[in-house]
């Protein structure tokens, strides 16, 4: 965390590295992004994925549209309309950009008669959907109008929802510690004062309650904030904090026993009558926008090295070596590992080891290390390895990336701390 504010600030610094930008024709709070931020967009997009099929989830994709019906039926229309792009008229229906995920999910779990013996199903994607954000409020990748999520749904039986909503948190908590982040605090959303919300009260209550009991039995401290709910139902946020002491929600576990109703869901027990599910909501990390800004303030660009745009800066000392270089290169992209040569015309090998800063291995290879097939090796921090054989960095860095480790080098063979570049 930095000390002096706003040092990280992610606009700058997605601007400075080259992750982001804008452009006044796409338009205010619509991002695009450059190569090196879309390798640690598509990075995070590859673990969620990794973690979630583990996890026992189904990926499902759907469209970003649906007609303005199914929103009225969610309660999106009468209870989140102003966040919503208008209605676009396409003969004689109106589409919506969705404000949600949730109700083609709802439409997919339905559109397949369930058994008990499904269930809980883990129904998870990384969508698109919209928020009709007004200009003033814009900025970097934390207010967008185009949002890709890391969501999902769990639809189970009421005795299933505390050991999802547990092992909704768990992954959380392990996605945080593979991504370097540190929750400010749990919070748990409730219904507030003025509010437009779903008016059921014996639903607010017992989805509030199995709540609680999954926070109580995980052992996690939490607040109870009043205003944050979803209009569906309460949720836990995990919360994090900017480098300008802003906090916003990364992760969320929701219990809603609306949707399903609205949407007429059913299962088949194994007494062969039709029940009513209960959808667990649940985001590892939120949308994938305001989760880079997260990283990159976090991280002040320096990622660890499994979601890094590149991860082997190498650097032969003089032209001699830049075959040597480039062969390294193609082996570390064999290995699909993110690899660039920096070569001598681009300045002193101190340039180059100062450019190639926030990479977290810099591979030096010299007239000796070519002749010998091997690469000097700077980390990030500063350390320096003896002269290694090309092919055990390759294997050493492919096994801390597929691990998501954020450790740099294990074990830690240093001969000099902090070498100056
Ligand atoms: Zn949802």
């Amino acid at each position: 965390m930095s000390t002096t504010p706003a040092v990280n600030d992610h606009r700058r610094l997605g601007r400075e590295l080259g992750l982001f930008d804008t452009d006044p024709l796409i338009g205010a709070g619509l991002p695009y992004w450059l190569p090196d931020g879309a390798a640690v967009r598509h990075a995070l997009a590859e673990y969620l994925h990794a973690v979630e099929r583990r996890a026992g989830y189904l990926h499902v994709a759907s469209p970003v549209l649906g007609k303005r019906e199914l929103y009225e039926i969610s309660g999106h229309w009468a209870h989140y309309r102003d966040d919503m792009f208008p209605p676009m008229d396409v003969g004689d229906e109106q589409l919506v950009l969705r404000p949600s995920l949730c109700p083609h999910h709802a439409l997919i779990y339905r559109s397949r008669s369930r058994s008990y013996r499904e269930l809980p199903l883990r129904m998870a994607e990384l969508g698109g959907m919209y928020r009709s954000e007004r200009s003033g409020v814009l900025g970097g990748l934390s207010r967008v109008r185009a949002i890709q999520l890391n969501d999902a749904h769990v639809f189970c039986a009421l005795e299933q929802v505390a050991g999802e909503v547990r092992e909704a948190l768990e992954l959380i908590r392990r996605a945080h510690r593979a991504l370097g982040v540190a929750p400010a605090r749990y919070r748990l959303s409730l219904p507030g004062p003025g509010g437009k919300y779903v008016d059921d009260p014996e639903l607010w209550r017992r989805s509030t309650a199995l709540l609680r009991e999954a926070l109580d039995e995980a052992g996690l401290p939490y607040e109870e904030d009043e205003g944050e709910a979803a209009f569906y139902g309460p949720k836990i946020d995990v919360q994090v904090v900017d480098d300008l002491g802003r906090e916003t929600s990364l992760s969320t576990v929701q219990v809603d026993f609306h949707l399903p109703e609205r949407f007429d869901l059913r299962y088949v027990g194994a007494d062969g009558a039709r029940h009513r599910p209960v959808m667990v909501h649940r985001s590892i990390v939120g949308s994938v926008e305001r989760a880079v800004a997260h990283l990159i303030e976090v991280h002040a660009g320096a990622f660890p090295a499994w979601f890094a745009p590149v991860q082997l800066a190498i650097l032969p000392v003089t032209e001699a070596e830049r075959s040597a270089a480039e062969e390294l290169a193609r082996r570390g992209l064999g290995r699909d590992l993110r690899a660039v040569v920096a070569d001598p015309e681009r300045g002193t090998l101190g340039a180059r080891v100062r450019e190639a800063r926030l990479v977290p291995y810099q591979l030096v290879i010299g007239p000796a290390e070519a002749a010998e097939g091997l690469v000097a090796v700077r980390l990030r921090d500063g350390r320096r390895l003896p002269p290694l054989p090309a092919e055990e960095v390759l294997e050493r860095v492919s096994a801390l990336v597929a691990a998501h480790s954020t450790a740099l080098w294990e074990p830690a063979p240093v001969v000099e701390e902090n070498a100056p570049a």
